[in-house]
């Protein structure tokens, strides 16, 4: 029996992870807290620990984990910007969950496009309250509109066949086109040009930090959409703030915050926020933000806990295991039927 120390448990993990656990021989102990290095001594005596996309996987907390006599970390995300991996490489393996649900991603994205674009979330406040009126409701319509999707791995793939139902023009950057993308690819800066919607959909790494700043929203097309469904580090939120306050940008729908980790997850209704520039964006009414949920259906959470499970399963039973990653998988030299170390 494989013992896994479960961080930053929500009830909706702890429902799908105890209807499959039997059938991978897991034993799992549930923590609410966060995977952090006040909290990585809870990890003692497990052989595996799961994580999740605000746990910090850092240098001081893969040290403590293997002091801890951990071998594994099972990340329940596709996203690893939040791991040390320079740290990890050589001392504990990591896997993740590449492909839950593009469709889930993809399709929340779609759901605060049209949100944003229509006001849905003014009305649905305003009819509870019996205000019928139409006043400053006025949206645009989708149809004949030029889209600009960054990164077309497996959700950005899903959202330009949503877009494509709508009757949008996709324009794409990625700077590892997919041959068989159904769309137009262009520079970063063309996109930015060219699109009156852009919608984020790349992996966080070095080279896409702040990948809308000044500069690019400075490109945009006057009254831009811009939605971010991938990670909050992609977007300057500062600037944001800056293009929304000066009218250039013309709504944001955001799913994550590059400063979300400790808020994002948490009802903090009666709690003063200390971040000013998520207050303000929040205040905005033109910017529609949800805590990280894109990820949130019965479908996404089912492959979630199989997919982890699977992993953990492979690497008892000595096997290579299909989702490792490590510090040198971006030119990764793994050989076949090898693990990365
Ligand atoms: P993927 O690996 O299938 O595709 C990512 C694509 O981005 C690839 O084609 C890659 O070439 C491209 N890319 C890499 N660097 C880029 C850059 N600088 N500019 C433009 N494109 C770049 O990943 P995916 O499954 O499509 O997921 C995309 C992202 O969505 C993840 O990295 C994750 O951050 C985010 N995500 C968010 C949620 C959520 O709940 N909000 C859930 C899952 C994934």
């Amino acid at each position: 029996m494989t013992r896994l120390a479960f961080f930053d448990t929500k009830n909706y993990d702890k429902n799908w992870f105890d209807r499959l656990k039997q059938d991978y021989d897991v034993e799992i102990q549930y923590f609410e807290s966060k995977l952090n290095e006040n909290s990585v001594l809870l990890a003692k005596g497990f052989d595996v620990v799961c994580a999740f996309v605000n746990d910090h996987v850092d240098e001081a907390v893969i040290k403590g984990l293997i002091d801890d006599g951990v071998k594994l970390v099972a990340m329940r995300c596709a996203g690893y910007n939040n791991v040390d991996f320079k740290t990890a490489f050589g001392k504990i393996h990591v896997v993740r969950v590449p492909a839950y649900s593009p469709y889930a991603v993809a399709e929340h994205a779609m759901a605060l496009l049209l949100s944003s674009v229509r006001h849905i979330h003014h009305s649905y406040v305003r009819t509870r309250e019996f205000n019928f009126s139409l006043n400053s409701l006025v949206g645009f319509d989708l149809h004949g509109k030029v889209i600009g999707i960054v990164g077309t791995g497996r959700i950005g793939r899903v959202f330009n066949d949503l877009c494509k139902g709508f009757g949008m023009k996709v324009l794409a950057y990625d700077p590892f086109p997919n041959p068989d993308f159904d769309g137009e690819y262009c520079s970063f800066d063309e996109l930015c040009q060219r699109s009156d919607i852009i919608s984020l959909h790349c992996p966080l790494t070095p080279d896409s930090q702040h990948l809308v700043d000044k500069e690019a929203i400075a490109r945009m097309k006057n009254g831009v959409v811009i939605l971010n469904t991938s990670r909050g580090g992609l977007v300057d939120s500062e600037a944001l703030l800056e293009g929304i306050k000066s009218k250039k940008i013309g709504a944001a729908a955001l799913d994550v915050y590059e400063e979300e980790g400790d808020i994002f997850y948490e009802d903090r209704s009666n709690t003063i926020l200390e971040d000013d520039t998520l207050m303000l964006l929040i205040s905005m009414p033109n910017v529609l933000v949800t805590s990280h949920q894109a990820f949130l259906t019965d479908e996404a959470l089912h492959n979630i806990a199989e997919t982890t499970l699977g992993n953990i399963k492979q690497f008892r039973d000595g096997l290579v295991m299909d989702n490792e990653i490590c510090y040198h998988c971006a030119t990764c030299k793994r050989e076949p039927g090898k693990r990365c170390f």
